[in-house]
């Protein structure tokens, strides 16, 4: 850090000396740029993203201390808002479940929004404290622009906030997580962004201390669009709203950034929009669909085109699967959420490590959306040493699965569902899945007949080459790698 800090010092006086106007917060911001931008391409290889975290975290730091010692303000309400926020920040990561960490992010998501809406309103108390003489100093121009940046930062701030909070409610189940959708929704929805908009202009059109009350239902109209927009997205599609959610709290950050002119905010803003963005398109591809149908076309409101199934679970004992297992020459061990539940990993890497022993050959087929966070299997996976080379992406492992002696699905249902691909009537029919039922046998680990996340029905637990493996899925595994040792 000493090092950083002395070549930022070494930059700012070599732009004195040639005469540039850089200031040495403008380095620092420029070096936790760079700390950002390298995190960030950290964050896209499991075995750097640890470190990526860190350098981010590093970047956000130098840019915390920096804009500190620039603004010469009285520290005191900061550094007690720091150690506050810090220690609940603290508390909420160690005592968090893996299983809800989107969650989590909703809820860092929802507050980050409220944020950058509490910057916007301050902003604009701000120069409105500056009254008539205050407006005239400024030309239309600047006024036109403090306005629209203003209500960009409300408007962006008070969606992210709500849809969050309302994502989080959904998600833990502290509501009902189908889709609310009533008559005459998108009429509604669209009447409120037009009042927005209208908004917007009265807010250019008045003077500030006029457009008080304006600004101030700019405010509920963001929070109200928050809420009407995330009550009609329910089941399978929370994955691809918490993502874009993300996405709208690095755009509200921006925004906020050019409410106060403050460059690393606007920088990590957008850092923060884009990738959101991505990872929101990328989702949307996996699961088939257009961010516009996830959004809009109210999935899961019924359950109306759930697929139909004739006949029954069948059950097998955990030493018929040994027996199969030993036989079988290539196995594909497809994870879900239930082996995330069950804290199944290191016992389903033990029993990899038994099958390939015994000669067979072991994959790990990983669907984009299994689980309940993006790359959820893969962490986990990482996390129990599972070799790289053994996971497989859904499209590389699909066209051979015909070949495929067992495919061994723990805890997985939804992303190994063949109504997507089969049942046109079906609400996900066209999301691409692992194709598990083309293999010549499969055993279905999972602790009854509860549903996925969808909440459809899967035909897969019904056809005649699955049988069932009931119980705790790391219970099940742990046997099955014993039975492998004991013989
Ligand atoms: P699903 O949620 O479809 O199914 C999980 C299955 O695991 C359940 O059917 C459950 O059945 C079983 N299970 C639960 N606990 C255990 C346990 N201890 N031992 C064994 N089995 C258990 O999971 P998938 O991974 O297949 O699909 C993910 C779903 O979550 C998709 O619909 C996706 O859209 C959604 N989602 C994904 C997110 C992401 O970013 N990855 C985020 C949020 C949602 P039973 O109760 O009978 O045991």
């Amino acid at each position: 850090m000493n090092a950083l800090l002395s070549s930022t010092n070494a930059i700012a006086a070599m732009s004195g000396i040639f005469g540039l106007n850089i200031k040495l917060i403008d380095i620092a911001y420029i070096v936790s740029s760079i700390f950002f931008i390298f995190g960030i391409k950290m964050l896209g290889k499991a075995d750097t993203a640890r470190r990526g975290n860190m350098v981010s975290s590093i970047g956000m730091l130098i840019a915390v201390v920096a804009t500190l010692l620039y603004s010469g303000l009285d520290y005191t309400w900061i550094i007690a808002g720091i150690i506050i926020g810090a220690a609940i920040g603290v508390v909420a990561a160690k005592m968090v479940k893996m299983t809800s960490m989107p969650e989590l992010v909703a809820l860092f998501n929802g507050f980050g929004g409220l944020a950058s809406l509490l910057v916007g309103w301050a902003e604009y108390e701000r120069i409105k404290g500056f009254g008539w003489e205050g407006y005239l100093a400024h030309t239309q121009g600047e006024f036109y622009f403090s306005n629209i940046v203003i209500w960009l930062t409300l408007w962006i701030g008070g969606i992210t906030f709500t849809g969050s909070i309302l994502a989080y409610l959904k998600l833990s189940a502290k509501i009902s997580g189908s889709a609310i959708c009533f008559k005459g929704q998108k009429a509604f929805n669209a009447l409120l962004a037009l009042a927005m908009v209208a908004a917007l202009v009265a807010m250019c059109m008045l003077p500030l201390e006029t457009a008080y009350p304006v600004m101030i239902a700019v405010i509920a109209l963001a929070l109200l669009l928050g809420i009407f927009g995330v009550l009609p997205i329910g089941g399978g599609d929370m994955p691809v709203v918490i993502s874009l959610l993300n996405s709208f709290s690095g755009l509200a950050a921006a925004a906020a950034g050019f409410t106060i002119a403050n460059t690393v905010l606007i920088v990590s803003g957008c850092l923060v929009g884009a990738s959101g963005f991505i990872l929101t398109i990328i989702m949307c591809k996996a699961m088939n669909r257009t961010l516009a149908n996830v959004l809009f076309s109210g999935f899961g409101a019924t359950d109306e085109g759930s697929a139909k199934v004739e006949g029954e679970m069948k059950a097998a004992s955990i030493e018929d699967a040994y027996y199969v297992l030993e036989a079988a020459r290539s196995v594909v061990i497809i994870p879900g959420y239930g082996m995330a539940v069950a804290q199944a990993q290191h016992a389903v890497k033990e029993l990899g490590t038994m099958l390939e022993a015994n000669g067979a050959e072991v994959r790990y087929a990983i669907h984009p959306v299994a689980g309940r966070m993006p790359g959820h299997m893969n962490v986990l996976l990482a996390e129990a040493d599972v070799p790289y080379e053994q996971l497989a992406e859904m499209d590389s492992v699909n066209p051979m699965m015909e070949m495929v002696d067992v495919a061994l699905v723990i805890g997985a249902n939804d992303v190994v569902n063949p109504a997507a691909v089969e049942d046109p009537g079906c609400p996900i029919y066209g999301m691409p899945i692992i194709e598990a039922y083309k293999a010549r046998t499969v055993f279905a680990l999972k602790r009854g007949k509860g549903a996925g996340f969808s909440g459809l029905v899967n035909k897969l637990y019904f056809l005649e080459k699955t049988r069932m493996l009931y119980g705790d899925a790391k219970a099940t595994v742990s046997e099955l790698a014993g039975m492998f040792k004991d013989k």
